[in-house]
């Protein structure tokens, strides 16, 4: 239930709301607004009888959310939230953002070199993961903390801030050290410990969807990140299992202009774990910007054909370096923009902590 005031409602009136909803056992979330005051009620598994708060002075309605994903949706906000992973980096605004790198952080080299390319075409965010959810037990399953102070160093060099995944509770602490957004990957969207553990620690939070997921799935595991008081999520579309084995998985577009309509959490695709395949990687990015994503994620790779995890879907640089510029002028075509790192801020100068982020 959302309890909206009037705009002049004094700060008593709002306070007087708050103690009666806990009075009834519920939380409350107080959420200024430039206009008014909304109070979130939280806690209610089931309709709640609003007809007491309405009575008190100040209430100007009492909204009752329908959907089962309370905060997530577009009925308890309805303007766009902006997560900012670091200065400059915002999703959910009229830039897009692209974040880049390996599907694995494999050496100082590697990741050093595909943080250079992907800066220089454009990329504001560097991906690569240091702790992998491998199908195979026997799979290369990343460098662990190694990984991770590899990513800082690249951090340091360029200036990108750093999306990584964690895969359990502990992990998440350990990569919120060194991670500026924690990545919760499509084989642990359900994974509810994990979930609530990225949502004490605060940081922003990239969610990808399941690959078994419905999109009301995917916006319920959102919701137990923002019930921890997180509001930071980045959602984001990477296909799902279909009947067709041409494709690695299903991407799907709808999803992208579906979750704008019920949820005010900016979207991003991924075109890689989307189709698995190098040369749909660019057609399908193209199609998540002009379906209005608020950006991208993309694997690349300095040598592909050497990458120890999806070699076959990572893009060279120089094709990366193409999707950067057509990207630019389809987000100008729907009255967009391709985002940029501030100036100054990049690279750091040298010296700076690899570790503490923002
Ligand atoms: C990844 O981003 O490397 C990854 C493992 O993706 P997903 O969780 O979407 O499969
Ligand atoms: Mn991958």
């Amino acid at each position: 239930m959302l309890v909206v005031m009037r705009s002049g409602a004094t700060p008593e009136e709002v306070q007087r709301v708050v103690g009666t909803i806990e009075e009834m056992g519920y939380q409350a979330r107080p959420m200024p607004g430039e206009q008014r005051t909304a109070i979130g009620l939280v806690g209610n598994d089931g309709r709640v009888d609003g007809s007491r708060i309405l009575a008190l002075p100040g209430v100007a309605e009492v909204i009752h959310v329908t959907k089962p994903y309370k905060q997530v949706s577009r009925e308890w906000r309805a303007e766009n939230t902006i997560v900012t992973i670091a200065p400059g980096v915002a999703f959910g605004g009229d830039a897009v953002h692209v974040i880049a790198g390996p599907c694995s952080v494999e050496s100082e080299q590697q990741i050093l070199a595909a943080a250079r390319a992907v800066k220089a075409a454009g990329a504001t965010a560097l991906r690569g993961g240091a702790f992998k959810p491998r199908s195979s037990p026997y799979s290369f399953q990343g460098l662990g903390r190694k990984g991770l102070e590899l990513l800082a160093l690249a951090k340091r060099e360029t200036g990108l801030p750093v999306v990584t995944e964690a895969l359990d509770e502990a992990g998440a602490n350990m990569v919120a050290e060194y991670a500026d957004c924690l990545q919760i990957g499509a084989r642990n969207m359900q994974n509810y410990s994990l979930l609530r553990a990225a949502g004490r620690i605060g940081k922003p939070v990239l969610l990808k969807r399941g690959m078994s997921a419905t999109i009301t799935d995917l916006l319920l595991s959102a919701e137990y990140i923002l019930a921890e008081g997180n509001g930071q999520v980045i959602l984001c579309e990477r296909g799902i299992r279909s009947f067709d084995t041409m494709t690695r998985n299903l991407f799907d577009l709808t999803a992208i202009p579906l979750v704008q309509r019920l949820s005010h959490l900016p979207i991003i695709g991924d075109p890689s774990h989307g189709t698995g395949l190098r040369d749909k990687v660019t057609p399908v990015g193209r199609a998540a910007i002009a379906a209005g994503a608020d950006g991208l994620m993309v694997e690349v790779h300095p040598e592909p054909d050497r990458a120890r995890s999806d070699g076959a879907q990572s893009l060279y640089p120089d094709q990366f370096a193409s999707l950067m510029s057509e990207l630019r002028a389809i987000a100008q075509a729907i009255g967009r923009t391709v985002g940029t790192l501030p100036q100054g801020i990049n690279p750091p100068p040298k010296g700076t902590p690899a570790v503490g982020a923002v």
